[in-house]
C-alpha cells in the first residue's frame, strides 16, 4: 500500500465565502500532494442543495487562483475521474446505496420527521441505533411486500446505515494516532434520502473518494467525529485494504481567548476571515478579503503554513516551493493554532521587503495614478527602496511617500515650534543659494558640500537639518534628507525651501 500513488482532494460545500481555515486545509493538502509527486483534486460536495449559495464555488476558485494554489483535477480542472460535483453524480450513489441495501448494511426506514420527534419526545436521549431501530417503521420491522408498496406509491423514505453496536472502531490519524470510539455511541446515519435523490454528505464522500482513488484524507479537525463512521462504511463496501489514511488538522483559535475561530472575531478585531472580499447574495452583507485588504498572496500561504505546523526550527520566511520541501504532516500539531492576524501583517511586511524595488513599484504606480500622480518608473523604485521597510502594506507607501510627490502645501504645527528657529528663514535661504550652485546634485555630492558649508560657517547642524527636512517634507518624518532632496531634484527641492520659508517666515 506504501506505493499507492498519492491523492489528494480538497471538498468544499458551496455553502458561502470559503473560510481561512478551508484555504489551510487546501493548502496542506497541496504542499502533501506536490511533495510526494500527487495529484490534488477539486471536488464540490454539493448534495445539500438547501445550503448551497450561488457563486461559491466561482468565489474558491478564484480564491486559489489568487494564492497560487493549483490543482491537477475537479471542477474547472478536468480529468478522467469526473464529474467532479457531486450533485452531477446521482446515479453514481444510488448504484453504492443498493449494493449496501442488497448485502444488508443498510436498510430503508419511512419514519416521518413528526414520528421521529414523538419518539425523541417519548424516549429520553433517543438515538435511531441497534437499540431502538427494530421499535421503527424501516425495511427491518415491515415485511418486504410492504416496504415495497410504500416505495411504489412514492412514499418518501431514507436509507440508514445499519452500524452494528459494542464494536470498538480504530481510526488511525497520521496527527493523532490511534483514535478509538465504541460503535454503539454511533447512530444509524442516513446515506441517502428519496425526497431529494441524492446521498448525505458521508455517503457521497466515501465513494467518491473510493472512486477517486484518494490516498490520504487531510481535512480539519471538526471532521474526526465522522471518521469512524467512514471507517465503518469502507468496511461496509469491502473497501478497507484502500481505505486513504486520516490527518485530522488542528482548529484555528481565536486571536484572543479559547475557541474556534469565527466571523465574528474578524469584524471585531479588523481582520479578514476570507482570501478575497465576499458578497452576500442572500444578506448583501460585505465582508472583507486578504487580497482587497492588501495581503501579498505569498504572504498568506507563508502565514498559514505555519498555523499548526512548523519545520522543526524556527524558520518562518518560506516560500511556496520551500514549504513543499520541508512540509510534513507527522509535524502538524493536534492543539488548536491561534490565529495571530498580527503575525500575518509581520508576513506581508517581510514579503514586500523581499520583493525588489521594481516590483513594489509596480505594485505602487497603480495607487499612485488614483491619487492623480503620474511620476516615472525610475523615480518609483527609487522612492519605494527607500521607504518599503516602513510599511505592512503596500497600499500604505501612500502616506508614508507622498511628500516625494506633492509639494507640502501645510507645515506641521508642532514641528514648526520645536524645529523651526528664528534665525531657519535666513539659513534656509543660504541653503537654497548654496543647493543651488551645485551642478552636480547626486546625494553624495550635496551631503559633502552642505557639510562643509554647515562646518566652515559654525552653524549648528540639527537645527539646519530639522528646518531643512521641515520644508521639504512639511513634517519632522522621513528619510535622510540628502536622499530626499537627491530624489526631488535641484528645481524642486529650490522651490520648497523658498516656498516653505515665504510661508513660514
Ligand atoms: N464537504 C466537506 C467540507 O465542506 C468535506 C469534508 C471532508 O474533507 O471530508 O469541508
Amino acid at each position: 500500500m506504501s506505493e499507492r500513488k498519492v491523492r489528494v482532494r480538497f471538498a468544499p460545500s458551496p455553502t458561502g465565502a470559503l473560510h481561512i481555515g478551508g484555504v489551510r486545509t487546501a493548502l496542506y493538502n497541496y504542499l502533501f500532494a506536490r511533495q510526494h509527486g500527487g495529484d490534488l483534486i477539486f471536488r464540490i460536495e454539493d448534495t445539500d442543495s438547501n445550503r448551497f449559495v450561488p457563486g461559491a464555488e466561482e468565489y474558491i476558485i478564484e480564491s486559489f487562483k489568487w494564492l497560487g494554489i493549483n490543482f491537477d483535477e475537479g471542477v474547472s480542472f478536468g480529468g478522467n475521474y469526473g464529474p467532479y460535483r457531486q450533485s452531477e453524480r446521482r446515479d453514481i450513489y444510488k448504484k453504492y446505496v443498493q449494493v449496501l441495501l442488497d448485502s444488508g448494511k443498510a436498510y430503508i426506514a419511512f419514519d416521518t420527521p413528526a414520528e421521529l420527534e414523538a419518539k425523541r419526545q417519548a424516549v429520553a436521549n433517543f438515538q435511531y441505533d441497534a437499540s431502538t431501530r427494530l421499535s421503527m417503521r424501516n425495511s427491518l420491522t415491515l415485511p418486504k411486500e410492504e416496504v415495497d408498496a410504500l416505495i411504489a406509491e412514492g412514499k418518501q423514505y431514507v436509507v440508514r446505515f445499519k452500524i452494528e453496536p459494542d464494536e470498538d472502531v480504530y481510526v488511525h490519524d497520521i496527527i493523532r494516532g490511534e483514535v478509538v470510539i465504541n460503535s454503539s455511541i454511533l447512530d444509524d446515519k442516513v446515506l441517502y434520502k428519496s425526497a431529494d435523490e441524492l446521498p448525505t454528505y458521508h455517503l457521497a464522500n466515501i465513494v467518491d473518494d473510493h472512486l477517486m482513488e484518494v490516498s490520504h484524507v487531510i481535512r480539519g479537525e471538526e471532521w474526526l467525529p465522522s471518521a469512524p463512521l467512514h471507517v465503518l462504511l469502507y468496511r461496509a463496501f469491502g473497501w478497507a485494504d484502500t481505505m486513504p489514511e486520516f490527518a485530522h488538522l488542528p482548529l484555528l483559535l481565536k486571536p484572543d481567548g479559547n475557541g474556534k475561530l469565527s466571523k465574528r472575531d474578524g469584524d471585531r478585531l479588523g481582520f479578514p476571515v476570507f482570501p478575497l472580499e465576499w458578497h452576500d447574495p442572500k444578506t448583501g452583507e460585505v465582508s472583507s478579503g486578504y487580497r482587497e485588504s492588501g495581503y501579498l498572496p505569498e504572504a498568506v500561504i507563508n502565514f498559514l503554513a505555519l498555523l499548526g505546523w512548523n519545520p522543526g526550527n524556527d524558520q518562518e520566511l518560506m516560500s511556496l516551493d520551500e514549504l513543499v520541501k520541508l512540509f510534513d504532516l507527522r509535524r502538524c500539531s493536534k492543539a488548536g493554532a491561534k490565529f495571530d492576524f498580527e503575525k500575518g501583517k509581520w508576513f506581508n511586511h517581510e514579503y514586500i521587503l523581499h520583493k525588489s524595488n521594481e516590483e513594489v513599484a509596480g505594485l505602487f504606480m497603480p495607487i499612485l495614478k488614483e491619487h492623480g500622480i503620474e511620476a516615472p518608473m525610475d523615480k518609483v523604485v527609487i522612492v519605494v527602496g527607500l521607504m518599503k521597510d516602513r510599511v505592512s502594506f503596500i497600499k500604505d507607501l501612500w502616506e508614508t511617500c507622498k511628500f516625494f510627490f506633492v509639494a507640502p502645501v501645510e507645515y506641521d504645527e508642532k514641528t514648526r515650534k520645536k524645529r523651526w528657529k528664528e534665525d531657519s528663514p535666513e539659513r534656509m535661504l543660504e541653503l537654497a543659494d548654496v543647493l543651488e550652485a551645485l551642478d552636480d546634485f547626486s546625494l553624495e555630492h550635496q551631503e559633502a558640500v552642505v557639510m562643509k558649508w554647515i562646518e566652515d560657517k559654525g552653524y549648528h547642524l540639527g537645527n539646519i537639518m530639522n528646518a531643512f527636512r521641515l520644508t521639504l517634507v512639511g513634517e519632522g518624518k522621513g528619510p535622510h534628507m540628502f536622499d530626499i532632496s537627491a530624489v526631488l531634484g535641484k528645481e524642486e527641492t529650490l522651490q520648497r525651501i523658498r516656498r516653505a520659508v515665504e510661508v513660514l517666515k
